[in-house]
């Protein structure tokens, strides 16, 4: 039942025409695994503002506590400490399906600066690889035995170091399976190819958006991404190291823009994929550019070799997302950039009990 009354009929006003008169949509109940990560944390903000009530579950391996401390003490909303590779039972409407180390320092190495910790990274593939593939599993299993709908973060990663530009949904991608990266990469495909195969021989209801890089507050400050390196780098003095001639190519979102089409993905009436992203491109150095402009003119770049199969352009081709779920972002790099710079301001030299963002 996805309406209850009223308590007083509201005359002449429908939520939008979806609604009928007189009844309410009615508050869902929604697992975000991986909740207490950047994005996670960001969608249960607005899933929590909009009177749904919601389940964290995550295992800290990269999530934080003090993302979502903003909630605890709400009866709407329950964090629950599990790993995802674990089956887990729970009565739920939705699942958002976050849970998996995203930063590019849990999956991949620069062999002169990581060597020392190559075993444990290695260690870490096997099981990133676990979360995409038998994590994912776990989830669709259970919006199978409670008739949720699903809804899958994949990423941009899918398409590898794409031969098509920019990308769109349809194409297949170039990704190295043996390759550095490929724990994430074909971890996500596998993913997806898991999700269609529930929705193709189950029904089960399923969302796919393929989310292109992604940066706002709350990253994690030494996660090794490209946006939170440069302005930890630049905000600390020291040199922000460029991989390779820099003139490798991203994409860059702010968060609110990639949670309000999650949303509306979840919401829609389309299974995906649906690229998210925003089409503005950039080089490396071009970020550096705008990072000297937000924080510091004098701020230095230094040179670095640059990792193994690291792709070297990618652009979201939106017009999908556009068309059906009536989304674009809107914030550009250089008004995003300075919200990220002041969460990253505080938690460098402030008080960490400022946290909160
Ligand atoms: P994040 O690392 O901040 O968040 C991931 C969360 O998942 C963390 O809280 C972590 O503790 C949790 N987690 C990891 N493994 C888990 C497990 N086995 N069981 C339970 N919890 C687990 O990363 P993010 O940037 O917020 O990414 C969220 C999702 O979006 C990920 O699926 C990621 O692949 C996808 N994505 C992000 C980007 C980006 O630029 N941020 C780009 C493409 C795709
Ligand atoms: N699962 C889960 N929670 C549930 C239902 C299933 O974690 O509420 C797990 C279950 O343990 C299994 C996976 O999801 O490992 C896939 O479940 P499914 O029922 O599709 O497959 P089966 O158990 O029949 O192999
Ligand atoms: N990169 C860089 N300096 C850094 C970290 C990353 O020049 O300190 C480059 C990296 O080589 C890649 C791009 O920035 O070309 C984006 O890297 P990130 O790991 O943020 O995202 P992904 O490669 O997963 O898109």
């Amino acid at each position: 039942v996805l309406y209850e009354a009223y308590p007083e009929v509201i005359r002449g006003r429908n939520a939008g025409g979806k609604v009928p008169l007189g009844l309410k949509k009615k508050s869902l109940r929604i697992v975000v695994t991986g909740g207490a990560g950047f994005v996670g944390s960001h969608l249960v903000d607005r899933l929590i503002a909009r009177g749904d009530s919601v389940i964290v579950v995550d295992n800290f391996f990269t999530g934080r506590k003090e993302n979502l401390m903003q909630h605890f003490g709400n009866p709407r909303f329950e964090l629950i400490r599990h790993d995802v590779v674990e089956p887990i039972l729970l009565e739920v409407d939705q699942i958002y399906h976050l849970a998996c180390p995203a930063s590019p320092v849990h999956y991949k190495f620069n062999p002169i600066e990581f060597l020392e910790s190559l075993i444990l990274i290695i260690g870490a593939m096997g099981w990133i690889h676990k979360t995409n593939v038998v994590g994912t599993l776990n989830m669709l299993g259970l919006a199978k035995r409670v008739g949720a709908r699903f809804l899958l973060t994949s990423t941009s990663e899918v398409y590898g170091d794409p031969l098509q530009h920019p990308q769109v949904e349809t194409y297949w991608g170039n990704v190295n399976p043996i390759g550095v990266r490929s724990c994430y990469d074909e971890g996500k495909r596998t993913a997806e190819t898991l999700t269609m195969d529930y929705h193709r021989s189950l029904g089960i209801e399923v969302r796919i958006a393929r989310i292109f890089n992604t940066y706002g507050p709350r990253m994690c400050i030494d996660d090794g991404r490209v946006v939170s390196n440069f302005v930890a780098q630049a905000l600390r003095k020291e040199p922000m190291t460029v991989y390779g001639d820099g003139k490798q190519t991203r994409s860059f979102q702010y968060v609110s823009d990639l949670v309000e089409g999650l949303i509306r993905l979840m919401e829609g009436d389309h299974v995906g994929p649906f690229n998210l992203g925003n089409p503005g491109e950039f080089t490396m150095l071009e970020l550096a550019e705008v990072v000297q402009e937000a924080i510091d003119p004098n701020a230095k770049i230094e040179f670095r070799p640059n990792t193994e199969d690291d792709p070297h352009k990618r652009k979201p081709d939106i017009s999908k997302a556009k068309q059906l779920l009536g989304w674009e972002p809107t914030i550009s790099l250089r008004k995003g950039l300075p919200l990220m710079v002041n969460d990253f301001r505080q938690r460098i030299f402030g008080n960490p009990k400022t946290l909160v963002v």
